[in-house]
C-alpha cells in the first residue's frame, strides 16, 4: 500500500499553490477585470454595501465575490481556532508540566537555562542583523524619488502606528512592565489572552501543587493533563485541515501585496530574509548540534523534519500565538521533547523570545539610518542591540505586532519615525518570515534545555 503523503508536504503544496494563485491574481486581476464584470466600485462591492456603480454586477461577479469571501472565511476560521486554544493549552499544560517537574529548585534551574538561552539567541540575531545591514548597505541603494513615493503612500498609517507605539512607551516604565506580569485578576488575564500573565498564573499554581499533599494535588494535575490531552486532539484535527487553510490564508496576502513596493525595497527585503535564514539554518542547527547530548543529537534533518508543520504554519499565520499549539505538538510528539519542558519553554518563548523580530527591528533601524544619511557610531549600534532586544521581548505574538514598537529602536538612533512608512509595504511578507524564526528559536531552546535535563526522547517525525 502507498504511504500517505506526510503532513508537511501537504502543507507545502497548499502554500505553493496559494502563492501561485495569489501572484496570478495580483498580476492579472485588475480594476478593468472588475469593470468587465459590471463592478465599478470593488471596495463597496466586496463589502456588500449598496453602490450605484455596481448596479450591473452579474452572476459571475456574485460568484467571484462568494469565492473571495469563502476563502477569507476559511483562513480566518483556522487562525481563530488556533488562537482560541492558545490560552487553555498554555494554562492546562503548563500547570501539569510545572507540577510534574516535581520541585521548585528544578523549575528554577530550567527557568534559568531557558531565559539565558532566550537572551543569547536574541542578541546574536540582532548582531547578525546589524552586521549584514551594514555590510550590504541596502539604504544606500534606494533612490530619493522612491523614498519620497514610499513615504507619501503610507505616511498616515505609519504616523498612527508610531503614535500608538510612543503612547505605550510613555505610559509605562520598565518597572511597570515587570509588575504587569503579575495579574490582579487571573480570570481577566485569561479572558483577555494576556499570555505572560497566563504563564505566571500557571507557573505559580503548578509550583504550589508540588508543595501540597499528593492526594490533594493529584486530581488537579490529572484533570489538567486530561484537558491538555483533549486540546491536543483538537490540534491534531485542525492540522489535518492545515493544507487547505494555508492555501486560503496565503492567496489574499499575496494577491494584495504591493509588488512594486517589494521591488523598490528588494535589496532591503533580501537582507532581512538572508539574516533570518542565517539564524534559522545556521545558528539554531549549530546550537542544537553542539548543545544536545551526543547519543541523542538533534541534527539539522531531525529538527526540520519534526518541526516542519509548525514552521509552515508560522509562515502562513505570522503569529507566534497561533502557532503555539502546533509548536508544542511537534516538539513533543515529533521531536521527542518531554511534555513538561515543552509546555514550560514554548509558551514562555512565544511571549518573550522573538529572535526574528529583534533582527528585523535592527535591520530596519540600520536601513533607515542609511537612507536618512545618519551615521551610526559604535554606541548607536549598542543602543540598537539594547532597544531591539527590549522591543522584541515586549512584542506580542500576533501579525505586525512589532511595528508599533519600532519607534523605540528608531528614536534611540535619531531616525525619524515617519521612516516607518517606507518599510510598511513590505512588512506583511517579512512578518511571515520572522515569525518562523521566532517560533523555531523557542523550539531549539526547548530541545537544548530538554537534552540537558535528560528529558529529550528519541521520537521522530511521522
Ligand atoms: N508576527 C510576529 C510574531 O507573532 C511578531 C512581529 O514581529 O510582529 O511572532
Amino acid at each position: 500500500m502507498n504511504k500517505p503523503l506526510a503532513l508537511h508536504w501537504k502543507i507545502i503544496i497548499g502554500l505553493v499553490l496559494g502563492v501561485f494563485v495569489g501572484i496570478a491574481l495580483n498580476l492579472w486581476w485588475t480594476d478593468a477585470t472588475w469593470r468587465s464584470l459590471g463592478v465599478g466600485d470593488k471596495t463597496a462591492y466586496l463589502a456588500g454595501t449598496d453602490a450605484a456603480a455596481n448596479a450591473e454586477a452579474g452572476p459571475v461577479a456574485v460568484s467571484v465575490r462568494f469565492a473571495i469571501n469563502a476563502t477569507q472565511f476559511a483562513g480566518k476560521l483556522f487562525i481563530r481556532s488556533l488562537r482560541f486554544i492558545a490560552v487553555p493549552i498554555v494554562l492546562f499544560s503548563l500547570i501539569a508540566g510545572a507540577a510534574s517537574l516535581g520541585d521548585v529548585r528544578q523549575l528554577g534551574r530550567i527557568g534559568g537555562k531557558t531565559l539565558g538561552l532566550f537572551l543569547i539567541t536574541t542578541i546574536v540575531s540582532i548582531v547578525i542583523g546589524i552586521t549584514l545591514a551594514r555590510s550590504v548597505a541596502p539604504g544606500e541603494r534606494v533612490t530619493p524619488e522612491t523614498k519620497r513615493q514610499l513615504i507619501e503612500s503610507r505616511s498616515a498609517e505609519a504616523a498612527a502606528k508610531a503614535a500608538s507605539g510612543k503612547a505605550s512607551i510613555a505610559e509605562k516604565t520598565g518597572w511597570d512592565r515587570v509588575l504587569e506580569t503579575v495579574p490582579i485578576n487571573p480570570f481577566e488575564s485569561l479572558a483577555k489572552a494576556e499570555m505572560l500573565q497566563t504563564v505566571f498564573l500557571a507557573l505559580v499554581l503548578g509550583c504550589c501543587l508540588t508543595v501540597i499533599p499528593r492526594e490533594r494535588s493529584e486530581p488537579v494535575v490529572k484533570a489538567c493533563e486530561g484537558m491538555a490531552h483533549a486540546i491536543t486532539v483538537f490540534v491534531e484535527f485542525l492540522m489535518r485541515t492545515a493544507p487547505y487553510a494555508v492555501f486560503a490564508i496565503i492567496v489574499p496576502i499575496v494577491a494584495t501585496v504591493g509588488l512594486d513596493v517589494l521591488q523598490a525595497l528588494a535589496v532591503y527585503a533580501l537582507v532581512v530574509v538572508a539574516g533570518l535564514g542565517v539564524v534559522l539554518f545556521g545558528v539554531y542547527p549549530l546550537m542544537l548540534w553542539t548543545m544536545t547530548p551526543r547519543d541523542n543529537r538533534v541534527t539539522f534533518g531531525r529538527f526540520f523534519r519534526a518541526m516542519a508543520p509548525a514552521q509552515l504554519l508560522a509562515f502562513s499565520s505570522s503569529s507566534s500565538n497561533a502557532t503555539l499549539p502546533v509548536n508544542i505538538e511537534c516538539a513533543t510528539e515529533r521531536l521527542g521533547i518531554s511534555k513538561d519542558v515543552a509546555s514550560f519553554v514554548l509558551p514562555l518563548g512565544a511571549t518573550i523570545n522573538m529572535n526574528g523580530t529583534g533582527m528585523y527591528l535592527s535591520i530596519v533601524a540600520v536601513f533607515l539610518a542609511q537612507l536618512y544619511e545618519i551615521p551610526l557610531s559604535l554606541a548607536d549600534q549598542a543602543a540598537i542591540v539594547v532597544t531591539a532586544t527590549l522591543a522584541a521581548i515586549g512584542s506580542a505574538g500576533i501579525p505586525g505586532a512589532s511595528i508599533a514598537l519600532m519607534v523605540i529602536v528608531l528614536e534611540a538612533v535619531h531616525v525619524p519615525a515617519e521612516g516607518i512608512a517606507i518599510i510598511l509595504g513590505a512588512d506583511r511578507i517579512l512578518d511571515m518570515c520572522r515569525t518562523v524564526v521566532n517560533t523555531q528559536g523557542d523550539a531549539a531552546v526547548a530541545a537544548i534545555v530538554a537534552g540537558s535535563e535528560g528529558k529529550l526522547g528519541k521520537a521522530s517525525a511521522g
